[in-house]
This record gives C-alpha cells, sequence and structure tokens, in this order.
C-alpha cells in the first residue's frame, strides 16, 4: 500500500432516520474510525430537521455543513432563489432535480476537493444509509465526483440491517428524551402515585393533546392550526426516537418537496402553515415570470391552491385513508415477510408503499435516507 495513502471517511446526514441511525451505528461499532459527519442545509429545511440534526451533534459529535464550508463569504448568493433564477424560473422536479445537484452535491463535491486540496486526502470512503432489505441503487450519491478516489460503503448492508434494526437503533438512542411534550406523554404512563407503569386511556391522551396544542399555539402566535390527531402522532414519533416530522410526513428534506404526497402537503399547511404560503408564493413568483406556462411543485395543472377547498381536502383525506387500509391488510396478510413490521404500522412509514413507489419516491439518498 502506498504510504502517502490518506483517507477521509464522510457520512452524509440527510436529516432522515437511516443516515441518522447510521451515525449513531458508526459511533456505537466502529469508534476508531475518524467519520467526519455532514449535513447540507439548503435553508428550506423543517425545524424538525435542523432540531434533529443538533440532537444528533449531541450524540455524533461535530457535524460540518458543506455549503458554509465552501461558500463562506457569498452564501446568500448560491440559495434556492439564486438557482431558481438560473434555472429560468423553473422549480425543481423530479425530471429537472437542479435543487439536489446545486443545493446538496456540489457543496458536497466542492467541500470533498478543498479537503483533498488542502488536508492531503487521496480517497474518500462515504457511509451511505442502504440497508439490507432494500434493492441495490447505483449512481445515487455524487455528481461529477471522481470514482477513482471515493468509495461508497454501506455498512447496514453489509452488516445485514434492516428497518426495525434502525427503528431500534433510534429508539435507543432516545434523543428527544427531554423534549417537553416527550416528557409529559411519557408521564402518562406512570401512575403518579405509585410510580408503577401503567396504560393510559384514550381519553388521558386527547387531554394531553388539547393541552399541548394550546401550548403549541401560544408558542407559535396562533398561527399553526394542527389537530390533536396529527400532535399525537408526532409525539409517538419523537417518543420513538424519530424526528417529529415522520408523525405527519414520510422524509426529511425541503419544506416544500416535490417528492411529496398530496396528504403531506395538507399536513404542512396545517403545521406550517407559513411554509406553505412560501411554496405558494413561489408558484406565483414562476407564474408571473413564465408566459409560457410552469409546472408547480405538484406537476402541470396542479397548483397548492387547488389543494385547499374543504371538499378536496376532504376528499384527499379519505383516498389517503382507504389506500392506506388496503395496504395494511395486505401486510396483515404478507407479514413478517413483508416490510419486516412487527408493531403498529403508521402510515408515515409506509407512504411509498400506499402510493406504490419505490422507497424515498424515486428521491436521491441524499434528502431522504
Ligand atoms: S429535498 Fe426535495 S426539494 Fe430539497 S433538494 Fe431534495 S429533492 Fe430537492
Amino acid at each position: 500500500m502506498d504510504n502517502k495513502e490518506k483517507t477521509l471517511h464522510v457520512l452524509g446526514l440527510s436529516g432522515g432516520k437511516d443516515s441518522a441511525a447510521l451515525a449513531m451505528y458508526m459511533r456505537d461499532n466502529y469508534p476508531d474510525l475518524d467519520i467526519q459527519y455532514y449535513f447540507t442545509d439548503t435553508g428550506k429545511e423543517l425545524p424538525e430537521v435542523i432540531d434533529f440534526v443538533n440532537k444528533l451533534a449531541g450524540y455524533v459529535g461535530k457535524i460540518v455543513d458543506p455549503y458554509e464550508e465552501v461558500y463562506t463569504s457569498n452564501r446568500e448568493k448560491k440559495d434556492f432563489d439564486y438557482h431558481l433564477r438560473k434555472h429560468k424560473n423553473y422549480l425543481p422536479s423530479p425530471q429537472a432535480r437542479w435543487c439536489t445537484i446545486q443545493m446538496k452535491l456540489v457543496p458536497f463535491e466542492k467541500w470533498i476537493n478543498l479537503k483533498m486540496e488542502k488536508e492531503g486526502y487521496t480517497k474518500v470512503i462515504s457511509y451511505v444509509g442502504i440497508r439490507a432489505d432494500e434493492p441495490s441503487r447505483e449512481g445515487f450519491l455524487t455528481n461529477t465526483i471522481n470514482s477513482e478516489y471515493l468509495t461508497i460503503k454501506m455498512p447496514f448492508r453489509e452488516d445485514g440491517l434492516n428497518r426495525e434494526d434502525v427503528f431500534d437503533i433510534l429508539k435507543k438512542a432516545d434523543c428527544f428524551a427531554d423534549d417537553e411534550e416527550v416528557v409529559s406523554y411519557r408521564q402518562l404512563f406512570v401512575n403518579q402515585k405509585t410510580g408503577e407503569p401503567k396504560d393510559p386511556t384514550d381519553d388521558e391522551i386527547e387531554e394531553l393533546m388539547v393541552s399541548l396544542v394550546k401550548q403549541r399555539n401560544e408558542d407559535n402566535n396562533n398561527r399553526s392550526n394542527v389537530s390533536t390527531e396529527l400532535l399525537r402522532k408526532i409525539v409517538e414519533a419523537k417518543d420513538s426516537g424519530k424526528p417529529g416530522y415522520y408523525g405527519w410526513r414520510s422524509r426529511s428534506g425541503c419544506t416544500f418537496c416535490f417528492y411529496q404526497q398530496k396528504i403531506e402537503w395538507l399536513r404542512l399547511k396545517e403545521i406550517y402553515p407559513e411554509a406553505f404560503e412560501e411554496a405558494k408564493n413561489y408558484e406565483k413568483t414562476v407564474e408571473e415570470a413564465r408566459a409560457d406556462g410552469t409546472f408547480y411543485w405538484l406537476g402541470k395543472g396542479t397548483p397548492l391552491s387547488s389543494l385547499e377547498s374543504p371538499e378536496r381536502k376532504a376528499q384527499i383525506e379519505q383516498h389517503h385513508l382507504k389506500k392506506f387500509e388496503r395496504l395494511k391488510k395486505k401486510l396483515d396478510r404478507r407479514r413478517p415477510n413483508l416490510l419486516q413490521i412487527k408493531v403498529k404500522v403508521i402510515d408515515t412509514d409506509v407512504m411509498d408503499d400506499i402510493y406504490d413507489e419505490v422507497e424515498g419516491g424515486g428521491a436521491c439518498v441524499t434528502c431522504y435516507k
């Protein structure tokens, strides 16, 4: 072996569960590897994603942002708005996914090149959270990074870890143990007089959710309008060590990611009405800028405003519920072979299956893993 060889180990966090669990797994099982963890903040992330990444830093150590590393002095010139203008006001889409390339892959590539140049690395190993229960994927990570020096490793696949194992890792890490909503929720499972464990009634849970919704509304100047049903899913997600957004959305990534299902857009509106309005404003901007017609986040002819009427909303919710119920019946028949799901199935865990899409809905692992 060449003595001058110097290897840089990197692990990209998307804010999603698989990369987070992989980071924890690597820290716990391969402590001798000096891994550089990174998260590329597009500036359009959900607050829950940022919160989760901050909590992860408490577990795995420093997490760098390649965007900050390479655009230190002119970051604002390279943000989403800048790239939207550069792309002639075409919103990104599955067919033209310039957002991932320009806002994640290019900064990553520049950062790697900078490190190689300045710190003398000759090889890069990138650890990716593809699991043993997933189909093989090629060409999912890099843009033009030279494969002569970049190697992709998939420790979960090599070590035989599947989706259930990922959930176990997150549960054990319990990143949200000190979250106020989780603390109150867990108190319901303990008899406050005797200290013995107990199962709360549905009424007790509902009562707590009502007070947590009230609290959220106060904290948020009454701007959000989350239902107790949705908040319960968010709190249960955090209780199982996952970021809260897994209670309402199936993957990490930008607030306005076009890979969202309609039901997820509706929930975004419920929880973050301002982010939903921002997404609508982008549609208006590109409409005005493109006299020859435009694509919206949901594709041609479907602006987000078309989801908002009470009738359409009810229709989308019923359709989603029906498809989810149908999938649950199918899972019941096939379990445990399919998806290895042994416990309560929630829709966000199986969103891609509900809509017959491959996991990630076609999104790059850089965004959703
Ligand atoms: S999360 Fe979605 S919108 Fe954001 S960079 Fe990835 S594909 Fe693009």
